[in-house]
């Protein structure tokens, strides 16, 4: 199901609480709203749809990737960047790392640890920070 943008920073300042195999619902309404959005969104935390859970989707070129519980254990080469955020209006200023290294599940519970670098590295730092209610 395509959802609304949810737009209010209170609720988007809570953390989001773990996800478990019940969660199919957020997984597929993220897919749906991101390719909703794709026009003018590469990522998409599911707090930005309503749900206080930790789940991340990553638009990688033409793949959507689903991150379950994503926990980045490595970071490495920070520099800083200007984001945007469909959540608000406007680019603001942040740090971001080059390189890292992130635990996650996939949407069949399988766990993985991956690196990523440049730009997909960007996307995954700014929706694991929507998870913990940070906002850039
Ligand atoms: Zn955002």
């Amino acid at each position: 199901m395509i959802k609304p943008i949810v737009k209010d920073t209170i609720f988007l300042s809570r953390k989001s609480e773990p996800a478990t195999q019940k969660d199919n619902n957020v997984i597929e309404d993220l897919k749906d709203t991101l390719k909703a959005n794709s026009d003018r969104c590469v990522g998409m935390a599911a707090n930005m749809i309503g749900y206080k859970k930790r789940v991340i989707i990553v638009a990688v070129e033409m793949i959507h990737i689903v991150m379950i519980n994503p926990k980045i254990v490595k970071k490495a080469y920070p520099y800083e960047t200007e984001e945007g955020c469909l959540s608000l209006e406007g680019v603001r200023k942040t740090i971001r790392y080059k390189e890292i290294e992130v635990e996650y599940s996939d949407t069949a519970f399988k766990k993985h640890r991956d690196k990523f670098s440049g730009y997909t590295a960007q996307i995954i730092q700014h929706e694991t920070d929507h998870l913990d209610g940070i906002l850039i």
